[in-house]
């Protein structure tokens, strides 16, 4: 089946039903490059659907509110509903006038300001350097220093750019699909807070687009030679299990994205948990396992074995993220008092960091190609800047966030957190 996605190009998905393997056309060619040509779109998804100004910039004669914010109202989710100009106020901040409106269906009454992500703020200027920032290896207190902001001000501000770049990553994962692609998977190994509280970040990276398609955490007890991680069996089945039910949660989001009844070619390490996590998931046989072990490696400077280069070849998608990560985010930065505090801090970072990837850096800057892995996959058709990034708020409410990423959102992951560790509305 054909369709018509961007000017000039039509593309089409196949199901062999013969191997029940995939084919993504473009025109007459069948997309079989590792490096897409110029103009090729690796799935058929449309367009995703953003404001060409932010929201606070639109005048109040010509702003009307999309949707009634109230989750409670019928306008919130059903059709728009009728507003009236209700007045206006004035932001004691800056001495600005911002409209009010009030909704017909549930008579309650919105600013402009509640459509936009600077909601509540004082320095409106703040949030897009802070996320510039977060993503260039600053920690909360040098960007505190750059912006002449108080650290708690970074510190909340890093929330709510977390909670925003979660649901801007549900709003892209909406419009992406189905999966042409293989999909590189493997985990980030980072701490909370301490080296002796390990946490595994699941990244899941398309294998042609780069497009970083899922995030996932596995909190275990980490390995290595410290004398408190000697290993016996019954905790390495304890270590596995944990990786396997992270697994387990990216198997069912990818899941969506594929049409029903296609096989996704998932690539992996030689981690036990993947065999596991395939036998016990619902969907497991949807899933075709291409194992690259990681091959005993000699001295620094040895030639590598062939198995070894194949791995390489076959991960460098996740291996490259995963350096990036290390070599921009400040809290995976070694032996410093910059690690994240919270799990859901943490992973919140690495949704940005996933923003920043997937819709403002270019593919490669070596090479170098500037289409963005968005640009790929035929969401936008240009490279975005962190300003068009918060054009306009996302309400949890009106998104279709995976309930474990509700609970990122809510930071209620961690059970026994601190009590001033506060959690957030869902
Ligand atoms: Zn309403």
């Amino acid at each position: 089946m054909w369709r018509k996605v961007c000017d000039g190009a039509f593309a089409g998905v196949r199901v062999d039903r013969s191997t029940n393997n995939w084919e993504c056309r473009i025109g007459r060619n069948v997309e079989q490059s590792w490096t897409p040509p110029l103009g090729t779109v690796l799935a058929l998804c449309g367009p995703m659907l953003w404001p060409s100004t932010a929201v606070e910039r639109v005048r109040p004669s010509r702003f009307t509110p999309p949707f009634c914010p109230w989750p409670e109202c019928v306008g919130h989710r059903g059709p728009r509903p009728r507003f009236h100009r209700y007045g206006s106020y004035e932001r004691p901040s800056d001495a600005a006038r911002i409209p009010r409106y009030r909704c017909l269906k549930c008579k309650r009454t919105c600013s402009r300001q509640t459509f936009s992500t600077t909601y509540y703020l004082k320095r409106r200027e703040l949030p897009a350097p802070i996320a510039a920032g977060l993503v260039a290896c600053s920690a909360h207190r040098q960007l505190s220093r750059s912006l002449s902001c108080s650290k708690t001000t970074v510190t909340r501000a890093a929330e709510r750019l977390s909670r925003h770049a979660i649901l801007l990553h549900c709003r892209m994962m909406k419009h992406v699909g189905p999966l042409t692609e293989p999909v590189v998977h493997d985990h980030f190994e980072g701490f909370i807070h301490r080296q002796d509280q390990a946490l595994g970040i699941g990244t899941a990276v398309g294998a042609r687009s780069w497009f970083v398609f899922d995030l996932d955490p596995a909190l275990h007890r980490g390995a290595g030679r410290r004398p408190d991680r000697t290993t016996t069996a019954k905790l390495e089945f304890k270590q596995e299990s944990a990786y396997a039910r992270s697994i387990g949660r990216t198997f069912t989001r990818l899941a969506l994205l594929a049409p029903q009844d296609g096989l996704i070619r998932f690539i992996a390490d030689g981690r036990k948990a993947y065999r596991f996590a395939q036998s016990r998931h619902p969907e497991g046989k949807r899933f075709t396992l291409e194992i690259y072990k990681n091959p005993k490696r000699g001295p620094k400077g040895s030639p590598r074995t062939p198995e070894a280069v194949a791995r390489d070849a076959a991960m460098f998608p996740v291996d490259s993220l995963h350096q990036l990560i290390r070599h921009t985010c400040a809290d995976h930065k070694r032996e410093t008092i910059a690690f994240g505090r919270r799990l859901e801090s943490i992973v919140g970072r690495s949704f940005l960091m996933a923003v920043w990837k997937n819709l403002i850096k270019g593919r490669s800057e070596r090479k170098p190609d500037r289409r963005t892995p968005a640009m790929l996959l035929g969401l936008c058709d240009k490279r975005w800047k962190w300003e068009e990034a918060l054009r306009q708020r996302l309400f949890l409410s009106r998104e279709s966030v995976p309930a474990s990423w509700q609970k990122l959102y809510g930071r209620a992951w961690t059970k026994d957190a601190p009590r001033h560790n506060a959690r957030h509305a869902q």
